[in-house]
């Protein structure tokens, strides 16, 4: 039997060192700029008034009083983001060291079963398989595994990040190597998909209808994120994973829903099939970093973790409550 998908085989324990201090130094030549930083109103829904959540890194994170949509604000504009990423020491060390350390484990149990879900997806709502975009390939295991799979007749990545489109192209994939808002699409796409990526931009309302101008009428997109609601990020507030300065939005699946439903979208359905959230609070109590005070989940998280933690797990995934969430949408035919 395959154990249970844990924290520390996507995240090796021995380059964690190595990487909180490039995460650190390039928190410093995030901050460094902050006299540059614009106030922004609710990614999600529009609206203004907030409340404070946390503060995290001296950032503030704000809560929309209407949606429950946390975010970062004031926030780096495109451009410093663009800068930030392109030098980005932690991202150079991902790409050297990180990644290919654990691609094998990821794209196992992260990549595989991903693409097994847009394929069910596909079939639940009858997508025609012609071309699937990705927003954000990374590394371009998603369209790999794709590709081994047999599905779609074009697969295409969307990849800014000069370093990492190189690597999909010497894996033999076809990448724009542009911003999403400058790409287009021959005959547009049927499905557009993007794991982790719309927590990190500036202007989520702009990408929303980048992915719209790609699709086809009736085409699928699939976005991935985390769920402000979820277990980990309720439990350990800012002291989650999730909770990182690169993330500047924090939906939940029916924040999210009004974000794209503004766009010309109509949601057909959101999960949350995270699998990481009671081993992530559990490393935290472990490692001494969050104290749980809590008895039931004492037990559940230590004393009886071999029985419980993963009925527990699944639990939090069937009931909307895990930290990672997935929702799927179809572009309407006609814009209202
Ligand atoms: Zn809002």
């Amino acid at each position: 039997m395959t154990p249970p998908l844990s924290e520390h085989a996507i995240r090796p324990k021995d380059t964690a060192a190595e990487q909180q201090r490039r995460y650190l130094a390039d928190l410093d030549r995030l901050l460094a700029r902050r006299g540059e930083f614009v106030a922004v109103a609710c990614p999600a829904c529009g609206a203004q008034e907030t409340t404070r959540a946390f503060e995290k890194h001296t950032l503030a994170y704000e809560r929309c009083t209407g949606c429950g949509t946390v975010y970062i604000t004031p926030r780096p504009p495109p451009a410093v983001l663009a800068d930030y990423y392109t030098h980005s020491l932690n991202y150079a060390y991902w790409n050297e060291v990180i990644f290919p350390a654990s691609e094998a484990v990821r794209r196992e149990r992260i990549f595989k079963p991903r693409v097994e879900r847009v394929l069910e997806l596909c079939a639940r709502y009858q997508v025609e398989q012609g071309t699937l975009v990705e927003v954000g390939a990374g590394f371009g295991t998603f369209l790999e595994e794709l590709g081994r799979a047999q599905r779609f007749t074009r697969r295409i990545g969307i990849e800014p990040t000069p370093p990492l489109a190189a690597t999909c192209r010497q894996r033999g994939l076809t990448v724009i190597e542009a911003p999403i808002e400058q790409a287009a699409i021959d005959g547009g796409a049927n499905v557009v998909a993007s794991f982790e990526v719309i927590e990190h931009i500036f202007h989520p309302a702009d990408f929303v209808a980048a992915c719209a101008r790609l699709l086809v009428p009736g085409g699928l997109l699939v976005l991935t994120c985390p769920n402000i609601l979820g277990f980990d990020i309720t439990v350990l507030g800012p002291g989650s994973p999730a909770i990182d300065f690169e993330h500047l939005n924090y939906f939940h699946p029916r924040s999210l829903a009004l974000l794209l439903d503004r766009h010309g979208f109509a949601v057909v359905e959101t999960s949350t099939p995270g699998k990481l959230d009671a081993d992530i609070v559990r490393n935290r109590v472990l490692d001494g970093s969050f104290a749980l005070e809590d008895p039931f989940l004492r037990r559940v998280l230590l004393d009886e973790w071999a029985a419980l933690g993963e009925p527990f797990q699944r639990f939090l995934s069937d009931n909307g409550m895990s930290s990672n969430m997935w929702i799927v949408a179809r572009k309407q035919a006609t814009k209202r």
